[in-house]
């Protein structure tokens, strides 16, 4: 089967069109490629990918105008159609996780500028690898196996005295039994700082009661699902035999009572890209690939709502 897509079959067919790319993207005329409005990408033009490209030296690998140009192309076209595998399954494209993308290499450029190209292709010398500036299969990986490394290292169950009962009011499921609302106590300490914070920041609008507290409404930052039992998540699996290994792993990070699961949008909790991709777009998930670092929390690339403790 051919699956050259479509793109890059003009690409290679008209090397002039790379050239006049790259000019556009230089000068800056380039859409953000989110659907916004004119007046965004009129301030982007002004600021982002000049600055970007002349202020940082290109890679030796991307420092043709030509090889560059296909580089910004091939990021284009691999964001939706990059296949590569993980947890058993097939997965295409990495649009899903450019925020996370973007904090890894720690630029605002968007995927289809030149400043993500010299970004990346810097990010990737540093690694030892090819210094492309497109974010292929390898470099991909690279950056997984990095987020991977920075989760919960020690996953010991939880001891009974680790933990506390939440109450009600913090749960996605305001009738969660008790037994299923046990959360690591510094853990929740810090869940509840977190909470203050997105609470006191205005452009989440959250509904709440107090400083400290979601109104009974607001669905956003709620746990789903905090410590799980070995056994209880022995019942999940009975439940649902298709989650995958990733989605019900049998050393779950949810016995130590540090995992939570947080409402960010969509379904709670389902792996399909459609419902990932409400999520990782909402305001909810945005803040907390901003934010939850301070507070000691580290995402699951895969699971947009799961976020783990790691002091
Ligand atoms: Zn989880």
């Amino acid at each position: 089967m051919d699956i050259t897509p479509p793109f890059l079959a003009i690409l290679r067919r008209a090397p002039l069109m790379l050239i006049v790319l790259a000019l556009f993207v230089s000068t800056g005329f380039v859409w953000s490629g989110k659907g916004s409005g004119q007046t965004k990408v009129k301030q982007e033009s002004t600021v982002k990918p000049i600055v970007k490209i002349t202020s940082q030296p290109i890679a030796a690998s991307v420092n043709s105008s030509s090889s560059f140009g296909e580089a910004i192309g091939k990021n284009i076209t691999f964001r939706n159609e990059l296949s590569w595998m993980f947890g058993g399954k097939q997965q295409r494209g990495w649009s899903l996780y450019d925020l996370l993308i973007a904090k890894s290499l720690d630029t605002e450029s968007e995927f289809d500028s030149g400043g993500f190209v010299s970004t990346l292709s810097a990010w990737q010398k540093r690694e030892g690898l090819n210094g492309s500036g497109v974010l292929d299969e390898v470099s991909l990986m690279a950056m997984i196996s990095q987020w991977q490394a920075d989760r919960l290292k020690d996953r010991t169950p939880a001891q009974p005295d680790q933990l506390l009962t939440a109450p009600a009011t913090d749960f996605y499921d305001q009738e969660r039994f008790p037994e299923l609302r046990q959360v690591e106590r510094n853990t929740y300490a810090a869940y509840k700082k977190m909470i203050a914070a997105a609470i006191a920041d205005p452009s989440l609008k959250l509904a709440h009661t107090s400083s400290t507290d979601l109104a009974p409404t607001e669905q956003y930052f709620r746990i789903i699902s905090a410590f799980r039992s070995r056994e209880y998540q022995e019942d999940l699996r009975r439940k649902s035999p298709n989650a995958g290994s990733a989605g019900l792993a049998v050393n779950s990070p949810h016995f130590t009572g540090r995992a939570l699961d947080l409402y960010v949008g969509g379904d709670p909790v389902d792996t399909k890209d459609s419902n990932r991709a409400i999520q990782v777009n909402s305001p909810a998930y945005k803040w907390l690939v901003r934010n939850a670092e301070r507070f000691g929390f580290r995402p699951y690339f895969y699971e947009p709502w799961h976020w783990e403790y790691v002091r």
